[in-house]
């Protein structure tokens, strides 16, 4: 690896697992990782374009990388700087006008092309764009996961969406919703469990939305996939996400009752309690649907841990729809969820909508909103206290013996421990709950599994 590759990655879980794919494709080129940008012959910023502040990041972490690449050149090196994911997917060439010390400007369906891009930013001294959605599955051209260090990993099985809600701009910056074939998945599932990983999130904008082609053109669906991937030796933890309500189907919520390897964990993002505003985000569904979509769920598996997403301050909302939205937390409870202030987005209806809310009243929301958010994440931690849970350890703690893993509710444990516990699975005595984490000490010297 004589070359050196720094990589930035902005927002979601896909874009940690492309930046890592991204490492695979660049390494057979030459081309090995450092956490260090000054010293990188290749820059590459992995973009969210989910919300404004995101979008601008990226410009200031430009400024930031220009000097570094004056540098490199003037000390007879040379920098290539790029600029990938949603953002590049959503501005292309206006980056390079507003930034002209990018070299590539690439979107999420083409990462697999870098080889041939880098050798073009090189030959052509920059100016290398690609934004298009190809014919060809990027799947297929991948290499084998060869980044993978830990013991969870990602691994994308659906992309894009076809929801359309009024405030996002995934449909438009990942295009329409794509599912892999279940070969390929179960292909990389087995390298990565062949590399150590004992758990497995499957990512997708609209993860539960998907159908891949199964053995003999038969199409899967996500519960079928995951009762699959549960059979493989090794892959002791499945858990998938993000999902939308209204294609939780019962074979999927079945699998939570049936499969033991799919985690009691599921983020189920509902974004408002108001019907009117869910209405007019394009939602599809009613709270009181959701409601009762939470009560199955809550049927098949009683002890199941739920997550969401919420936004306030959506064109429209008075005091009132706000006051769904508290109702609603306060009738379905969450152990986490992320919630954010409206962002207008370019090129989605929500920006045309009338009646924009003022930023003061979005912030006042908020933080009411996360308050309660947050009383209910510190009982469900409370009430774990006591239990006896099974915990993956994922390495070591801040503190020196300490080691960390995850309960299958996806809450952060830590232990002392004088051994290495890294990829044990640990029953786990839970003695302390904090506001986001637990603390635990180990029931037997033995490993659970
Ligand atoms: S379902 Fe999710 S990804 Fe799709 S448009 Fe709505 S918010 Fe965006």
């Amino acid at each position: 690896m004589s070359k050196k590759l720094f990589i930035k990655t902005y927002g979601c879980q896909m874009n940690v697992y492309d930046s890592e794919r991204m490492t695979d494709v660049l390494a057979p080129i030459g081309y090995g990782v450092t956490e260090d940008p000054d010293d990188a012959d290749l820059v590459i910023l992995n973009t969210c374009h989910i919300r404004e502040k995101a979008a601008e990041k990226v410009y200031s972490e430009l400024g930031r990388i220009r000097p570094l690449k004056e540098q490199k050149q003037s000390n007879g090196g040379r920098m290539l700087v790029a600029v990938a994911g949603c953002v590049a997917q959503a501005e292309g060439a206006e980056i390079m006008r507003r930034a002209p010390v990018v070299d590539m400007v690439f979107g999420p369906q083409t990462y697999h092309r870098l080889p041939e891009l880098v050798a073009r930013a090189v030959r052509d001294g920059g100016g290398v764009l690609d934004t298009d959605f190809p014919v060809e599955d990027k799947f297929d051209h991948l290499p084998e996961p060869t980044s993978q260090t830990g013991v969870t990993a990602f691994l994308t099985i659906q992309e894009g969406c076809d929801k359309f809600c009024s405030f996002c701009v995934v449909p438009y910056t990942r295009g329409a919703e794509f599912s892999r074939d279940v070969a390929s998945i179960e292909k990389e599932a087995r390298a990565l469990v062949a590399a150590g990983v004992r758990e497995i999130t499957l990512l997708g904008q609209n993860v539960n939305a998907y159908r891949g082609q199964g053995p003999g053109d038969s199409s899967w669906s996500l519960a079928q996939l995951l009762t699959h991937l549960a059979k493989i030796d090794g892959l002791d933890r499945l858990r998938y996400t993000t999902s939308h309500p209204r294609d939780m189907t019962d074979e999927l919520i079945a699998v939570h009752r049936d499969v033991p390897q799919v985690m009691p964990y599921l983020h189920l993002p509902v974004q408002s309690g108001s019907d009117r505003i869910l209405d007019a985000m394009n939602r599809g569904h009613s709270a009181d649907e959701y409601r009762r979509l939470v009560d199955k769920i809550r049927m098949a598996r009683p002890d199941i841990a739920l997550s969401s997403d919420f936004i306030v301050g959506f064109p429209g909302e008075t005091d009132r729809d706000f006051e769904e939205t508290l109702r609603l937390i306060r009738d379905v409870t969450y152990s986490q969820a992320f919630s954010f202030k409206y962002s207008e987005r370019p090129g989605t209806p929500g920006t045309a909508l009338p009646q924009q809310i003022e930023e003061h009243v979005k912030a006042e929301r908020l933080t009411e909103l996360q308050k309660l958010l947050n009383e209910q994440q510190i009982a469900f931690n409370q009430a774990c206290v006591g239990a006896k849970l099974p915990v993956l350890f994922e390495g070591k703690g801040r503190k020196p013996g300490q080691s960390i893993g995850r309960s299958p509710y996806l809450q952060p444990v830590h232990v002392a421990a004088k051994n290495d516990l890294f990829g044990e699975i640990r029953d786990t005595q839970v003695v302390a709950a904090l506001s986001n984490s637990l603390s635990g000490t180990l029931c037997t010297s033995e490993v659970t599994s």
